[in-house]
């Protein structure tokens, strides 16, 4: 066998189509996609309604195993499967997928272009700057972030009577009025909104010009998406000309801002819009959530994402589309790319209403393992776009399956253990426990299975047959071995079928999509102990003080009815990291909660979760340069 080049020698090696060819292949009109360059198109969301009277394609969910450092290759399945559907399978297919950030591009773990000979191409492009929805999150983010010191400045030097005529100065001609974001503030505070500035009482103008934040309470932060572990904690305001006023905050890595996760759920721009200005900040010194829009902001914000929002078009190897579109944290937040991506792939696959073309297939991947990125697949994202799933992949690999049976851990830099190259019937057998839960867990939605056992050269056929073997067991509709790392789309084709198939399966029972817990009449804590007890198989959960009180303010500030994000490790179906394989007997400590309240979920923390990752000794870019011929070289 000829080895497979590295993943930047192939993704150069192919020349990709220009984008404009793509666009027309996929029968876009001209005023419906805008040109980044030769090789990336914003699509516009217009395209939704021309294609409104359209059936959806069918909708498939790329999840995995547990996660292990060995590597399961979600995102390589993903591209390799729809480069079988697309390139050898005949249907239209279209891939869905996060951006990267570019903090792990340089650091530690490097792209997520897939990987061998199924990737999305230029690989260079795609994992870095794209189209500046990065950049724009990056700015929206921080605009906000200014507002917020800057308002407690000038509220902190003023009279509410000078506050309130700066924030509504009387205009040449015009007179004084109140700017239309501030007519929600007025709503909000039960002010009449018909009354003009000068009609406001002198309670009233305290009450609408002093937002009172107490600083304690601040939850926003500046955001670089740099890995510069230096601005984890950060004190601003040293300068004199800020008064004194100094403050402890920090900075995240750009994917973990709200923004990014607002960006991800929005369903339109008016949608997105309302989110932005929802986003709670602090509370005031009364206990009251302060908003974007109570800073006067969510308009403005929106302006700065107005372009973000519509999905980013890139190809594969094999020259099939790809959306490529926000990338929010997998625990803090979703860790599911855009719903508005998934909705124009399923309009472009979808059929006419005389029936007479066949569906096409979107498929869409999700962060983490299926106890993280599938559940929230389902429990937020789906139940926000309302689309219906059709079907389930869940990749797993011999090696990670290996470590969830006790295999040894692997050092960084030292050749893997024997155990993960060499036949072990027994580590394996014994992890498969893990891949069997997710597969009774996807069940739990009540969606059919395919497992993609992403094959490695080194995996032998006994250990392959045994995976199937167990997968089937444990109600698997197939457990497909799949070489689209070694071979491209041709590697994945009887994943495709088994997909094709799984999704034509009939919606029986068994087979009938639903969330796991209702959003109403169920409370915060229900809602979390219905996820750990389902998913995680915990025995309960065991709330902190500090969880209680957020549990006790949110649901007094109207928001039990969001769903449930969990912020847990990924390596372990549990909260403890170090329990592979499928762990039970533990009790889930949930230490804080935080709300998103523009994204529109609820975050549990069962640990500390690092926003700001580092830089190691030896980051990704020694590697990353230009070659002579202006060619990046290192990327992975
Ligand atoms: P995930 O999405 O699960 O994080 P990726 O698809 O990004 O995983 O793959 C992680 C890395 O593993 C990539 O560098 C990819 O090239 C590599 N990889 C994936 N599948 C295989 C395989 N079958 N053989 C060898 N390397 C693989």
């Amino acid at each position: 066998k000829t080895p497979v080049p590295s993943d930047i020698d192939i993704a150069m090696a192919q020349k990709p189509k220009h984008i404009l060819t793509l666009c027309k292949e996929l029968g876009l009109t001209a005023d419906e996609y805008d040109l980044y360059g030769t090789t990336k198109a914003k699509i516009g969301l217009n395209v939704l309604d021309r294609l409104q009277h359209r059936q959806d394609g069918r909708y498939v969910v790329v999840t995995g195993i547990t996660p292990t450092p060995l590597g399961e290759g979600k995102s390589t399945t993903t591209i390799g499967l729809v480069q079988a559907l697309g390139a050898h399978l005949n249907k239209s297919a279209f891939a869905c997928v996060r951006q990267p950030s570019q903090g792990p591009t340089f650091g530690i773990k490097g792209g997520a272009a897939g990987g061998g000979y199924s990737q999305v191409i230029p690989m260079d492009e795609f994992n870095l700057h794209m189209t500046g929805d990065l950049h724009a999150v990056t700015a929206a983010n921080n605009l906000l972030a200014a507002a917020i010191d800057a308002r407690m400045f000038h509220e902190a030097t003023q009279t509410n009577k000078a506050l309130f005529n700066r924030l509504c100065p009387a205009k040449k001609g015009s007179g004084r009025r109140f700017a239309p974001v501030m007519l929600k503030r007025l709503e909000k505070l039960g002010i009449d909104t018909t009354k003009q500035p000068d009609d406001l009482t002198d309670d009233e103008i305290a009450r609408f010009a002093r937002l009172d934040i107490d600083p304690s309470t601040i939850t926003w932060q500046r955001v670089t998406d740099t890995n510069d572990r230096f601005l984890r904690k950060v004190t601003i305001g040293e300068n004199p000309t800020e008064k004194g006023q100094t403050r402890t905050t920090g900075f995240d890595i750009t994917v973990a801002s709200e923004v990014m996760a607002v960006l991800a759920l929005a369903t339109d721009l008016q949608d997105m819009r309302q989110r932005l200005g929802a986003m709670v900040v602090a509370s005031s010194k009364q206990g009251e959530p302060v908003t974007a829009d109570d800073i006067g902001i969510g308009g403005a914000l929106t302006v700065l994402m107005k372009d973000s929002i519509k999905p980013n078009l890139m190809q594969t190897l094999e020259g099939t589309p790809v959306l490529v579109h926000a990338g929010p944290f997998a625990n803090i937040a979703h860790g599911n790319s855009s719903i508005l991506a998934d909705k124009v792939a399923l309009k472009l696959t979808g059929t006419d209403n005389g029936g007479n073309n066949e569906p096409g297939y979107c498929v869409t991947e999700a962060g983490f393992g299926a106890d993280m990125g599938m559940e929230k697949f389902f429990n937020i994202k789906c139940r926000t776009s309302k689309l219906v799933p059709d079907c389930v992949v869940l990749v797993a690999t011999i090696r990670a399956l290996k470590m969830h049976g006790g295999g040894p851990n692997v050092v960084a830099g030292k050749p893997l253990p024997d155990a993960y190259t060499e036949e072990n019937l027994d580590y394996l057998e014994k992890g498969c426990s893990n891949l069997i839960r997710h597969v009774e867990n996807a069940h739990k939605f009540g969606l059919p299975v395919v497992v993609a056992i992403n094959r490695f050269t080194s995996d032998t056929q006994a250990e392959l047959d045994l995976v199937r073997k167990l997968a089937i067991g444990a109600g698997a509709n197939d457990a497909v071995i799949c070489e689209h790392w070694s071979y491209g789309g041709l590697g994945a084709v009887n994943l495709g079928k088994a997909v094709i198939k799984a999704c034509d399966s009939p919606k029986d029972g068994k087979n009938d999509f639903h969330y796991l817990y209702p959003l109403e009449n169920t409370s915060i804590v229900d809602k979390i102990t219905t996820i750990c007890k389902e998913i995680y198989r915990a025995d309960g959960i065991e709330l902190s003080e500090e969880a209680q009180r957020k549990v006790d303010t949110y649901t007094r500030q109207g928001y039990a009815n969001l769903p449930i994000c969990m912020a847990k490790t990924q390596y372990s179906f549990s909260h403890d990291a170090t329990l592979k394989g499928a762990p039970t007997g533990f009790t889930v400590p949930i230490k804080d909660m935080r709300l998103s309240a523009g994204a529109r979920f609820i975050y549990p923390i069962t640990e500390t979760i690092q926003t700001m990752p580092g830089l190691p000794t030896r980051p990704c870019f020694f590697d990353v340069d230009l070659d002579d011929q202006g060619q990046v070289v290192g990327l992975f």
